[in-house]
C-alpha cells in the first residue's frame, strides 16, 4: 500500500522536523484524524522522508523526519512559456508539472494579449498553487519552481542551461529529437556545453569534460500569436537551437506537453 504523501510548509533543518500549516494542517488533523506517533511520507526541503507525527494543532501538524526515501528527480528541465489565455495556460502549468519540469518562467511575450500581460502578476499565486497541487497528485518529490511573470530579454541573459531550444513552427527548424539525440558539435550546444564545462576548471577537470549541468535544458514556447522576429533574433543571440515539432500548428499547450513528454523520453 502506498503511503500518503504530503509536502510540507515548513521545515526546521537544525531540529529535522517539519511541519504543514493551514489547509493541510486542517485536512491532516479533521479529516484524516492524524495522531502523534502516526507515520506518513513527507517531502521536506526537497527531499523525501518517513516522517512520524509529533503533534497535532487544528493549523499546525509537527512531524519528526526520519530517514530519507528513494525518490525520483525532477526532469533537469527550465520551461519558458509565454504567456497566453489563462485556462490553458493552467493546463499547461498542470501537465508541465506532471510531467516533471523542474522550472517554469512565464514570459510576457510581445504578443502576449495586453490584459493578460496586465494580470499576470495577479495570477502567480494560482499557477503555485497548481504546481503545487499536481506535484502532489503525480508523487512528486519536489514542486517546480515558477517564477515571476518576466521579460523575455532579461530571462535569455539569464539562462545558464547548455542546451537551449526555441520551440518554432517554423518550416527550417531541426526536429526537437534530433537536436536532443545530436552529440553536442558545433553552434550554439557545443558552446555553451563548454562554457558550462570550463566553469568547473578549478576542480582540474578537463574542459571538456561532461559535467552535470550539461544536462540542463530549456525550452522555449511562444504564446497563440507566436513569437515576433525580434524576439527570435534574441534567441538567435543567446544561441537558441529553434527545433520543429512536426508540420502541424500546435496550440501552445499542445506543444509544451509534447516537447516536454519527448525530452522526458529521451533525457528522463
Ligand atoms: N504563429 C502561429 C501560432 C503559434 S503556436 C500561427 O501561425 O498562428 C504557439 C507556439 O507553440 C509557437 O510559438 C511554438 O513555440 C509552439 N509550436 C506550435 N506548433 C509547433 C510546431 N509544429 N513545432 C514547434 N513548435 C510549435
Amino acid at each position: 500500500m502506498t503511503r500518503r504523501r504530503f509536502i510540507a510548509d515548513t521545515w526546521d533543518r537544525d531540529h529535522n522536523t517539519a511541519a504543514l500549516t493551514g489547509d493541510q494542517a486542517a485536512h491532516l488533523a479533521r479529516v484524516l484524524r492524524a495522531e502523534p506517533g502516526q507515520t506518513y511520507d513527507l517531502v521536506a526541503g526537497g527531499f523525501l522522508h518517513r516522517a512520524e507525527i509529533a503533534a497535532v494543532l487544528p493549523d499546525r501538524v509537527t512531524f519528526t523526519l526520519h530517514e530519507e526515501l528513494e525518490a525520483e528527480t525532477a526532469l533537469p528541465l527550465h520551461l519558458l512559456l509565454a504567456i497566453f489565455k489563462f485556462d490553458h495556460f493552467e493546463w499547461a502549468v498542470e501537465k508541465a508539472t506532471e510531467l516533471g519540469v523542474a522550472r517554469i518562467t512565464p514570459i510576457l511575450a510581445r504578443r502576449t494579449e495586453k490584459h493578460l500581460a496586465q494580470a499576470a502578476a495577479k495570477r502567480v499565486d494560482r499557477w503555485r498553487r497548481i504546481a503545487i497541487e499536481a506535484s502532489k497528485q503525480s508523487r512528486r518529490t519536489s514542486v517546480p519552481e515558477i517564477a515571476d511573470p518576466s521579460q523575455l530579454r532579461s530571462t535569455l541573459a539569464a539562462e545558464r542551461a547548455p542546451i537551449r531550444v526555441l520551440l518554432s513552427e517554423l518550416e527550417q527548424a531541426t526536429p526537437l529529437k534530433a537536436a536532443l539525440t545530436a552529440p553536442p558539435r558545433g553552434g550554439a550546444i557545443s558552446a555553451a556545453a563548454q562554457a558550462s564545462a570550463s566553469t568547473h576548471k578549478n576542480t582540474g577537470e578537463a574542459v571538456t569534460a561532461v559535467v552535470p549541468e550539461s544536462q540542463n535544458l530549456a525550452l522555449a514556447i511562444g504564446p497563440e500569436g507566436g513569437w515576433t522576429p525580434e524576439e527570435i533574433d534574441f534567441f538567435t543571440m543567446h544561441a537558441w537551437q529553434p527545433v520543429t515539432l512536426g508540420p502541424r500548428i500546435l496550440r501552445a499547450e499542445t506543444a509544451a506537453v509534447a516537447a516536454i513528454a519527448i525530452t522526458g523520453a529521451i533525457r528522463g
